[in-house]
């Protein structure tokens, strides 16, 4: 029976770039995923006449000709090709009134609301609208962007290698680096003197790390920030489905295999390591090592006997709390954006301006908390003439839906449907409902059946402090559970995000091909 070099459970971003990375430096390898297309999240789904986005909001890793962002080199070393357009603006955040607030004022949608920004692309026009906003912010925020400068050279290192090797790369860029990394970004941004509610609207991307600014840390906060304001953000323009088919070429291009419609359903073991795969519970496949882009706790609980798990893998399961899920509501509309009275691409409507408040009020089922997105703000001509699509998401903790009743799933999902346009149509004196043609809706069991992840989130565990970005890659290799067997994903040190997802996959493939090599 042939054994493969290396063996990639699942075809999530994480899967994908580790099978190509190895399968580019020759090994033989084979990805499997139990779907019949590739991507995970990063995919496409068609309702009638339009095709939407399942999850790409942004993806802060696409530069400019000069100055190529993280994403596209990836995608560059990989040698895929993807179309990718830009957006020229960063997020509007509006944050609309409550009874008896003292600063509430009348917005250019004539609704009465407490903050309305729309920030733009650039460090030094995005900190002087924040100072039209919040007069006096303006010095706070470019200190801010200039240490994010260094942040992001010195986070880039620890990419390079593994553990401590990288912090020693990244202290010429950031002397004090260890003694930035613990402190939370509320610290960081009192510590440079930001105004509170400047401070707000600084957060508004909180939600991209489901880690609020009392528990997310400065370091990794500034330097996900550098890359959406330095030089904007970017998608594809044929879904994120196109990422991922354009990943599966370079696979099948540099000889590796991929079976569709394969799931895993058992781990081998021999000598006390993975040896092999069942797929589909009845064909076995041999592997010297294995890149695992499936969720820890279903690997856990369903790939290995009880006896072969490691307990520092079951402890540590069992202690991160699961990160942020989602719900999406995908709209086809009858209408054009410039019909519906749409400007923005990206829109974050909040009940209350701090990041801390949102995290506590996402605790439970929807709290007014949604971002509405409009694809053709980016990609006028994704669908048909006449028409536009929106995506409306908003985000939930925690197990929220323990006590709704299969009978009752239906009438639930339709409500927090309808709650969730309501709450734009108000925040933003839109007309949705009226133009819907086609509908349809993800609630966290969706994406749970789809990803086969714990409450279906795409964010892999929490980051919080005691389990922050810093932590998970100084002691990556000692939160592996076999020395053949690397996890790659949103469950890694990066957390949530296309370009995190990447990276870990690149990261466990190249720590694959050195230990081959090295004839381990
Ligand atoms: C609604 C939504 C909006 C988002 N917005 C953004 C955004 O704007 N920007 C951004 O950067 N990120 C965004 N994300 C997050 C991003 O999509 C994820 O963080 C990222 O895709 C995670 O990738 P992953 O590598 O962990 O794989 P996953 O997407 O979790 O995929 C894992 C794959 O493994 C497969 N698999 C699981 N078990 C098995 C098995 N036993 N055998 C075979 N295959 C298996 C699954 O079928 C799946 O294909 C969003 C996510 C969602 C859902």
């Amino acid at each position: 029976m042939k054994e493969y070099d290396v063996i990639v459970i699942g075809a999530g971003n994480g899967g994908l770039a580790a099978a190509a990375t190895c399968a580019k430096a020759g090994l033989s390898t084979l990805l499997l995923e139990r779907h019949n297309i590739p991507g995970g999240s990063a995919s496409s789904f068609v309702r009638g006449r339009f095709e939407f986005e399942p999850s790409l909001h942004e993806l802060s890793g696409i530069g400019t000709p000069e100055e190529p962002g993280s994403v596209e080199e990836f995608f560059n070393r990989l040698g895929a090709k993807v179309d990718w357009c830009k957006d020229s603006s960063t997020f509007r955040l509006v944050v609309p009134a409550k009874e008896g607030d003292k600063d509430a004022f009348v917005n250019e949608n004539g609704v009465l609301v407490t903050v309305d920004a729309r920030m733009p692309v650039g460090f030094e026009a995005f900190s002087r609208k924040l100072d039209d906003l919040v007069p006096g912010s303006y010095e706070s925020a470019m200190k801010a962007f200039r240490l994010s400068e260094r942040m992001y050279k010195a986070f880039d290192c620890l990419g390079d290698a593994d553990g401590i090797a990288g912090v020693l790369k990244a202290l010429p860029y950031m002397p004090d680096f260890m003694r930035m990394t613990s402190h939370t970004l509320k610290e960081g941004l009192d510590a440079l003197g930001m105004p509170k509610k400047a401070q707000d609207i600084f957060a508004t991307y909180w939600c991209y790390m489901g880690s609020p600014a009392s528990r997310f840390d400065f370091l990794y906060y500034m330097a996900m920030l550098h890359g959406y304001i330095k030089n904007g953000t970017g998608i594809p323009r044929l879904r994120s489905h196109e990422m991922s088919l354009s990943i599966d070429k370079v696979i099948r291009d540099n000889g590796g295999d991929i079976w569709y419609n394969s799931e895993v359903t058992k781990v081998i073991m021999e000598n006390g390591k993975p040896a092999g795969v069942v797929v589909n519970g009845n064909k076995e496949v041999r592997g010297k090592r294995f890149i695992c882009n499936a969720s820890p706790n279903f690997v856990w609980s369903d790939l290995f006997a009880e006896a072969d798990i490691p307990q520092k893998q079951l402890k540590m399961t069992n202690v991160r709390p699961v990160a942020a899920t989602l719900t999406t509501v995908y709209l086809g509309m009858n209408k054009t954006k410039e019909e519906l009275g749409i400007k923005d691409y990206s829109v974050f409507v909040a009940p209350c301006s701090d990041s801390d408040e949102q995290f506590a009020l996402c605790q439970d089922y929807f709290s007014g908390y949604c971002i509405i997105n409009c694809l053709n703000e980016i990609i006028p001509d994704c669908t048909p003439a006449g028409t536009s699509q929106l995506f409306l998401t908003s985000m939930t903790f925690g197990d929220v839906m323990k006590d709704i009743q299969p009978q009752d799933y239906k009438k639930f999902k339709t409500k927090v449907a309808k709650d969730m346009i309501e709450t734009c149509e108000k925040a933003l004196n839109l007309t949705i409902q009226p133009y819907i043609e086609e509908i349809e809706i993800a609630l966290p069991p969706t994406f749970s059946r789809y990803l086969n992840t714990p409450l279906g989130t795409p964010y892999g565990y929490m980051l919080d402090m005691w389990d922050s970005m810093i932590p998970r890659t100084l002691q990556f290799m000692q939160d592996q559970p076999f020395d053949n067997f690397l996890f790659c994903g949103a469950s890694q040190e990066r957390g949530d995000g296309y370009g995190c997802a990447y990276h870990t996959g690149e990261k466990a493939a190249n720590l694959t091909i050195q230990a081959l090599k090295e004839g381990q």
